[in-house]
């Protein structure tokens, strides 16, 4: 039997489960093999009968002697059957399994395991799991470590493990050969792949699936560090892009006309992209930096130098609020050498000539002609969909330059991996000034305090505030529910500050009035400016000192440090008072973290290990960068596969050819 196999090879699996297995995205035996559990459970611990004690997991070997189907009161069929094993006898209880008469004739000799306890006042062994036991085999599900595998309907996980240990004898050996010679396995500290899927599935105690699984893991990150990498190498091969050149000089005169000096790590982001610009072939870069790290400026420096050189720039961001930011910071950098900005937000299409574009994915459906540069900001918002077909926007036949531009503050082993196809840039400090913003949990008994508090602030020192009302909907985009509770939160504090001015926004409204809603807000005119969690990217207004944010327990930590990251930018203190209802430890000592900690990285962090780094990095919407075995969190092998992958690419390591790469691939048959 071989690993590329149609699973219905397998002996005891049918034509009928064949197209069960399909639902689990089961067609291969290779794809059985790697159908791996979720968790084990453990029935090592054997024990005599008399020895039995309430609420122990345990198993137990004995002989049936009498076994019957009964009616209970309610109507409903149970099977009894008393075992022995010779010095004392219980009783075994199944619900609804008439089968099992049958199965489990008087004198069968059977393993059971299961937990003690009481049926009305019987001490009985309730719903076991059970299995005749064969002179010479070994047991599958009792009296060991048991894998439970993900199921869906009508595979069972009892299903599974028999056939899956069936598929293990009938494969030929060779098919499970390591592509790893000896001496990389020792030094790598990992087992033989053989080894490894055999003890996936029957582990003999914990450090056999432990290893296992991380020799698997070991195996899918590797193959993911060398796909990017092969992505790299033929990204440089197949995209000529223009070269876009600027002189010493030239970049003096940009950076002296900034109204603030770069911060180092500006400056060296700023020499990566200028010099990824005069390659032949297209950039491909991600540039990472917490909120506030000052990322617009880099876009904008790259923008100039693309115009100077003749072509154009298109700057793609995920919100109209946000793009139009974008638009009038571009202008006022840019404007000043002669390069004309313009902003598209929607629309039919049509040409746009300007040298800079700015504007949300109705970018899309418009023409240009010689497009030198692409810039996507908070690129985790974008599919990856989107995010090619705005490289392939240029009506020239040479690939405009990318850069695109992320504030999730993803741990960069973690970022080479996944972004393993990518340049990366690090913008890891703050501009200097910047004061870090006094965060504290608001719990419900003092919420009426906190309004008087920002009452008195507002009238005093004349600050702004930002109200973010909670997340209700685990979707990218804003959903109706969470616009009503704006709506109604805008009503219900303007009777709590009855002599202030609120304003709302929330992206159901037009773009003129979200324009005209934030430029009153800039401009002074509200006090209050009560959204929906859509400010969550890019606002820039100095004077905002306070931000409120409610049911701050349904946001994550990276989620919460970048609204947090809306203030702060100014002179003056800052404030983040995080609400929250919840009275759970678990809750409010996450959301204790953020009164902490300052860094956006660490938060990430903690996230990573609360809540998993699907929710952290919003991969999970898109489906990328999901891992079926290895972890995000685990980054210690991350690190060690990303190195490996380096060496084989560069050839340093040899290995036995690259479709036994390949042959690590699921369903690729
Ligand atoms: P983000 O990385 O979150 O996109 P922005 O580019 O919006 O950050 O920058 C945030 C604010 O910091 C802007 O008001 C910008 O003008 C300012 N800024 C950027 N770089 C610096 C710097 N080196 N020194 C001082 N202020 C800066
Ligand atoms: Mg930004």
């Amino acid at each position: 039997m071989k690993l590329t196999d149609q699973v219905g090879v397998v002996p005891l699996i049918g034509p009928s489960y064949v197209t069960r297995l399909k639902n689990l995205e089961i067609k291969t035996v290779r794809d059985l093999l790697y159908h791996l559990p979720s968790r084990y459970v453990d029935f090592t611990h054997t024990a005599q009968i008399e020895n039995l004690k309430i609420g122990e997991q345990v198993t137990i070997v004995g002989q049936v002697v009498s076994i019957q189907s009964i009616r209970t009161k309610r109507g409903k069929f149970v099977q009894i059957a008393k075992i022995s094993d010779g010095n004392a006898n219980i009783e075994a209880i199944w619900m609804n399994q008439p089968y099992i008469i049958q199965m489990l004739p008087i004198g069968t000799q059977i393993s059971l395991s299961g937990k003690l306890s009481f049926w009305g006042k019987k001490r009985i062994f309730s719903f076991p799991q059970f299995e005749k036991l064969i002179e010479g085999r070994d047991t599958v599900h009792t009296g060991k470590l048991i894998p439970i595998y993900p199921e869906t309907a009508n595979v069972s996980s009892k299903w599974l493990r028999s056939r899956i240990i069936v598929a293990l004898q009938s494969i030929e050996s060779s098919e499970l050969e390591d592509y790893l010679v000896k001496k990389t396995r020792e030094d790598l500290s990992l087992i033989e792949l053989q080894d490894a899927v055999n003890k996936i599935h029957q582990p003999k105690n914990d450090e056999d699936h432990i290893l296992a699984k991380r020799r698997l893991a070991f195996d899918e990150l590797l193959l993911l560090n060398i796909e990017n990498n092969l992505e790299r190498i033929k990204w440089r091969k197949n995209n000529k892009s223009p070269v876009i050149k600027i002189s010493t000089n030239e970049a003096k005169k940009f950076i002296r006309s900034l109204p603030f000096k770069l911060t180092p790590s500006q400056n060296r982001t700023l020499t990566e992209v200028i010099e990824d610009l005069q390659n032949k072939f297209a950039m491909n870069r991600l540039l990472e930096g917490d909120v506030g790290s000052g990322k617009t400026v880099i876009a904008a420096a790259a923008a100039y130098a693309s115009a100077i050189n003749g072509y154009k720039s298109l700057i793609m961001a995920p919100t109209q609020i946000l793009a139009t930011q974008h638009y009038l910071t571009l202008t006022s950098i840019l404007k000043p050498f002669g390069i004309s900005c313009t902003k598209v937000l929607g629309g039919e299409k049509n040409t746009v000539d300007a040298d800079v574009v700015v504007g949300t994915h109705a970018l899309l459906n418009k023409n240009y002609d010689k497009v030198g540069l692409v810039v996507i900001d908070e690129q985790h918002r974008f599919g990856v969909n989107q995010r090619s077909k705005m490289a392939e926007l240029s009506a020239n036949e040479k690939h405009p330059h990318v850069l695109t531009m992320t504030a999730t503050p993803i741990p960069r082993t973690i970022a080479l991996t996944l972004y393993g196809d990518l340049e990366l840039s690090t913008l890891d400090e703050l501009p200097k000034g910047r004061k870090p913003v006094t965060t504290w949990l608001v719990p419900p008994s003092k919420r009426e305090g906190s309004y008087g508090w920002i009452e008195e602030k507002i009238e005093k020192e004349k600050i702004q505030v930002f109200v973010v009302c909670p997340i209700i909907e685990d979707s990218e985009n804003e959903t109706m529910l969470e616009v009503k509770s704006a709506v109604e939160e805008h009503k219900r504090l303007q009777k709590v500050f009855i002599n202030r001015k609120l304003g709302l926004l929330h992206g159901r409204m037009k773009n003129k009035e979200k324009e005209d809603v934030l430029t009153k807000f800039k401009n002074g005119k509200y006090d209050i400016l009560v959204s929906t969690p859509v400010v969550e990217v890019g606002i820039d207004i100095p004077n905002a000192s306070i931000m409120v944010i409610e049911a701050a327990d349904r946001f994550g930590l990276a989620q919460l440090h970048q609204l947090r990251g809306r203030v702060g930018r100014g002179e003056r203190k800052s404030y983040c008072l995080l609400l929250t209802e919840s009275k759970s430890i678990k809750v409010t000592s996450r959301l204790k973290a953020m009164t902490e900690i300052k860094s956006g990285r660490e938060l990430a962090e903690i996230d990573l290990k609360t809540r998993g780094p699907g929710e952290v990095f919003g991969l999970k919407q898109h489906g990328y960068g999901e891992l079926k075995i290895a972890d995000w969190s685990d980054i210690g092998l991350i690190k060690k596969t990303k190195s490996f992958a380096d060496k084989i690419i560069s050839n340093q390591v040899a290995y036995k050819s690259i479709f036994d790469y390949y042959r690590l691939k699921k369903s690729e048959y």
